[in-house]
């Protein structure tokens, strides 16, 4: 007999389930049009690679990952892409969001694609994963995550894989029905995840008003003889189904504050997680469908398998519900839910009820402002806070957006769960002011990141700028330099150069010039030799002066006849 512990807080709700359990689960109406959001999960949205005009078959693949926190989406059925287009979705912000947009072709025909894995304990766990991650499988208890990455246990040791049961809020059963008719492709889910884990043993948590679930999974757990999974019946306590909470009541430890379950060894996934892994490996089918209560307002309150993308007014219809007396429609439960503020806004991945007209009974409802009073400090939040937070001290200094006072109160670490919503006397919707004051820190955030973007990108351009200035000159720089200006270093050396051999051949010529150089033939002459150069000379010599005489007698004669003629011309 396992030991189960105690959470903090929590409080007892009216469930309002019987009413959609009458009946098993239905397959729902193929819709004329569906709507599959390019963002169903947390991460990066997904990217289109289909357009307006291509004909799509079920299952086929329409959008990849948009990076590796992201999932794929996959055709719901076949039809033809009339848009890739904004369009009403289900987010608090109320804003739309690109979705693909296919016109069915009524046949509901599947791709030939569809590969299962035979043998899966075959492949390494990290195959297992790619699978997983392929088939588009994300978180279906509402948080979105992608389950591939929730699977990887990276440098972690996983002692326990839990699955997470318990689906505390009120109306919602999708779970519930999911475990009394599915018990088995439950169980052979939970082994591919605790074999992509290597988690040493499984729990699944189941809370105590679901005996025919219970026992479902008790049995199929014998017939397939997994000792290693013990199913567990937990107090039906809100929000016992959170995943904090339910890690507590099954091992008695506390997940960090700012932590992970992975930190302490646990992992914890959703029941529909497990089915949709079992349809992946072992029918080779992505996740393009799931179930979701219908219930409050509406005839027939029922369980559907609906296909992702389905238009919420048409599921409200099918379940006799009537569009022109809707006043309220939430997807998700009255504690956490989202209210809708179009109804031809689809189903996505992550949608496990729509809850119709819910003003009924004790339940506390979002966007209770009207009939908000005062607080009168009374404390009762506080000992209703499953995560023992000071709800009423977040409160006003959310109301006085002190925001860096509510995070001294651990804003990050409330879950939304509405326990302090549900016990406050004075109706105040604390809930509004908590996820106010989330928005208003996230925005700020971001334009703190944009700003720091902005401001790193203007310091590297002006880097960049300095650098190439710099370049430019030192370019500028190399090119005089080859040109060889007067002056330069190069042109300087070269000159040295010069001077100095020039400098040695004046050393040379001169040197030549003072050393008497004797003809080499003048000397050791004969006689006879000496006197035909004394000869030469001689005559040499008397040639000269005769020729001279004759210069000087032709001069004088000149000088005397210019003289005569002068003589003439002046008597
Ligand atoms: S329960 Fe309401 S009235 Fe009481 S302390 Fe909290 S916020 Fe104030
Ligand atoms: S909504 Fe937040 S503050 Fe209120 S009870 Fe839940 S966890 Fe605590």
């Amino acid at each position: 007999m396992r030991r189960l512990f105690q959470f903090h807080g929590g409080v007892h709700l009216k469930e309002h389930k019987k009413d959609a359990m009458v009946q098993p689960v239905q397959i729902a109406h193929l819709p004329k049009q569906l709507v599959l959001p390019l963002q169903q999960h947390i991460g990066a949205p997904a990217e289109a690679i289909v357009a307006a005009g291509d004909k799509v078959l079920k299952g086929q693949l329409i959008a990849r990952p948009g990076s590796n926190i992201s999932a794929p989406v996959h055709a719901s059925s076949s039809g033809t892409v009339i848009a890739i287009a904004e369009h009403p979705v289900s987010h608090p912000s109320h804003l739309d969001a690109p979705c693909i947009i296919i016109d069915t072709d009524g046949e509901d025909r599947w791709h030939t694609d569809r590969q299962p894995v035979d043998n899966y304990h075959e492949l390494p766990p990290e195959k297992i994963r790619e699978h997983i991650r392929d088939a588009g499988i994300v978180g279906m208890g509402g948080a979105g995550f992608p389950a591939h990455i929730k699977l990887n246990p990276a440098d972690h040791v996983v002692d326990t894989l839990i699955l997470n049961g318990a689906e505390c809020e009120p109306y919602i059963t999708c779970d519930e029905m999911l475990l009394r008719e599915r018990a088995l492709e439950v169980i052979v889910g939970l082994r591919i995840m605790r074999y992509a884990l290597q988690a040493k043993r499984c729990i699944i948590g189941v809370e105590n008003n679901k005996a025919a679930a219970f026992r479902a999974l008790q049995e199929q757990v014998r017939n397939t003889g997994a000792d290693f999974i013990e199913v567990i019946q937990v107090p039906t306590v809100y929000p016992t189904g959170g995943e904090k909470q339910l890690i507590r009541v099954l091992t008695g430890k506390e997940v960090p504050a700012s932590g992970l379950p992975l930190n302490i060894g646990v992992v914890c996934h959703n029941v529909g997680t497990a089915y949709a892994v079992y349809r992946a490996i072992e029918l080779g089918e992505p996740l393009v469908s799931r179930y979701v209560t219908v219930a409050g307002s509406v005839a027939h309150a029922r369980n559907l398998e609906v296909l992702i993308g389905t238009p919420v007014i048409d599921l409200i219809e099918e379940c006799g519900g009537n569009h022109n007396t809707l006043s309220r429609v939430i997807l998700g439960g009255p504690m956490m839910g989202t209210a809708l503020h179009n109804i031809t806004a689809p189903v996505t991945k992550t949608t496990n009820c729509i809850l119709v007209n819910s003003t009924v009974g004790d339940v506390p409802l979002p966007s209770r402002d009207n009939h908000a009073m005062p607080c009168i400090r009374c404390g009762d939040c506080a000992i209703s806070c499953p995560i023992d937070l000071l709800p009423q001290q977040l409160y006003w200094y959310a109301r006085a957006k002190d925001f860096d006072k509510v995070q001294d109160y651990h804003l990050f670490d409330c879950i939304e769960c509405g326990c302090c919503d549900y016990v406050c006397p004075s109706q105040i919707p604390l809930v509004h002011y908590f996820r106010y004051a989330k928005t208003e820190i996230w925005t700020q955030q971001r334009e703190k990141t944009q700003a720091d973007i902005a401001r790193e990108r203007h310091e590297f351009r002006e880097q960049r700028l300095e650098r190439d200035k710099r370049e430019k000159q030192e370019r500028h720089k190399k090119k005089r330099a080859a040109l060889k200006p007067a002056g330069s270093a190069a042109n300087k050396e070269e000159e040295t150069k010069k001077a100095a051999i020039q400098a040695a051949m004046d050393r040379a010529r001169a040197k030549r010039e003072s050393q008497q150089i004797e003809p080499k033939n003048t000397r050791d002459l004969t006689p006879e030799q000496q006197q035909k150069i004394d000869e030469a000379d001689a005559r040499r010599a008397k040639s000269n002066s005769s020729t001279v005489n004759a210069r000087i007698n032709g001069a004088m004669d000149k000088q005397d006849a210019q003289q005569d003629l002068f003589q003439d011309n002046n008597p």
